[in-house]
């Protein structure tokens, strides 16, 4: 079928809750895709941070397609080995005791919400149900991380929201002491908000928050659902402040493309989820685990976070070097391979444009063009990229 007829079975049949490129995607391998109509693309959205060993990893589909042939699913009413190892393997490597296994970013924050509501009500004495959050944060779409994500846009047109939140602009940590009231049990942020527009805070801004919550006595939340998995070039982004939270949450780049997510808590704060508090038909699937296992092996043991830092420094560089040629880019930041330009005008046309030229990026929130490639990606690929934004932003 080719790549028009596609996407004319996709536009009849699909709900409208995208607005999406006119490129139907076959194939990818590393950091490249191809449309059916056998045209290669630099992929430098990798599933928005998702694919961060590349598309279709040997590893990965090597652990797939083994684990389908032995068993794909069975009730967690029942222990399986990949779901003790993956646990087991996430709790040696994050300041965490337990985790929660989900299908989605959402879902695991879900789970936080759930969790940390479920602690107050139990270990912090009655009516303290309140979080705090971010402005310009994104936790997900289902109805409490619409309430939780800090952006009307994502709210308007679903109210009435759920009750007990309040938000408070990142990166301000007085901001966040003010707002916290008798009612308050934590606080819930990303380590750098990506929806927001990679938005990095102060080096010590999440040790500031820390401080707070221990001092005021409230859970501190993290958001990890695009920050981890090595995005950062850590495992986790909170380990670059030097401080640990209370629960995490993860997804996305979990799987290396297969939807799973995890969250992850304390010991004591854990203890709060007995059994039939909280569950899921699908969370920690056979299938997912086996892909989650092979990710993170391969993600430590193939050297992936040392090229993630080293390419996410060359990139900056080469990002900085465009914006003295390139007026329209008024700034460029990142951290690992999370990167983004701000621009003086919107990025719609330059994605587009780009596109045209064979790379894959994406804007968010109008005027940032935001870089989450593969960690795999090589110098030779980043000047690549580079030579194409180059190339369209001379027409700007
Ligand atoms: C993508 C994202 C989510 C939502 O994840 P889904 O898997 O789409 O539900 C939540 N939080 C952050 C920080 C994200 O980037």
């Amino acid at each position: 079928m080719n790549g028009k007829k596609i996407m004319a079975l996709a536009d009849a049949n699909i709900m409208n809750t995208y607005r999406r490129v006119p490129i139907a995607l076959v194939r990818g391998e590393g950091a490249r895709v191809w449309d059916a109509e056998d045209r290669e693309y630099l992929d430098f959205v990798a599933g928005i941070a998702v694919c961060n060993l590349g598309h279709s990893h040997p590893k990965v589909v090597k652990a797939i397609k083994k684990q389908a042939k032995e068993l794909m699913h069975v009730s967690n009413l029942y222990y399986t080995k990949p779901q003790a190892d993956v646990a087991a393997w996430l709790v040696a490597h994050s300041f965490a005791d337990r985790v929660f296994f989900c299908n989605s970013g959402a879902e695991a924050n879900e789970a936080a919400i759930k969790l940390a509501r479920k602690y107050a009500h139990e270990k912090m004495g009655g009516g303290r149900f309140e979080l705090i959050t971010m402005k310009d944060s994104f936790h997900g779409r289902t109805m409490a991380t619409i309430t939780a994500t800090g952006q009307e846009k994502f709210q308007f047109g679903f109210t009435p929201l759920l009750d007990g939140f309040t938000y408070v602009p990142f990166n301000d940590p007085d901001a966040l002491e003010a707002a916290i009231t008798p009612k308050t049990c934590g606080v819930m942020l990303e380590p750098i908000q990506g929806e927001g527009g990679v938005i990095i805070p102060d080096a010590a801004y999440l040790a500031r928050v820390r401080d707070i919550c221990d001092r005021r006595h409230i859970l501190m939340i993290v958001d990890e659902v695009q920050t981890g998995i090595g995005r950062t070039g850590k495992l986790f982004a909170y380990e670059h402040s030097g401080v640990t939270p209370d629960i995490m949450t993860l997804a996305k780049a979990l799987g290396n493309g297969f939807p799973v997510g995890a969250m992850l808590a304390r010991e004591e704060v854990a203890g709060a989820f007995v059994p039939g508090n909280h569950a899921s038909t699908f969370g920690g699937n056979l299938l997912g685990m086996a892909a989650v296992k092979a990710t993170l092996k391969a993600l430590v043991e193939d050297g992936v976070l040392d090229n993630c830092r080293e390419m996410g420094e060359y990139f900056l560089a080469k990002l900085r070097k465009l914006q003295e040629k390139h007026p329209v880019i008024t700034d460029v930041r990142g951290r690992g391979l999370m990167l983004a330009c701000s621009l003086a005008s919107e990025g719609a046309g330059i994605v587009g444009a780009c596109q045209e030229k064979g790379l894959l990026i994406n804007c968010t929130g109008g005027k940032t063009l935001r870089f989450v490639p593969p960690l795999i990606v090589d110098s030779g690929d980043i000047d690549e990229a580079i030579a194409i934004l180059d190339s369209v932003m001379e027409g700007t």
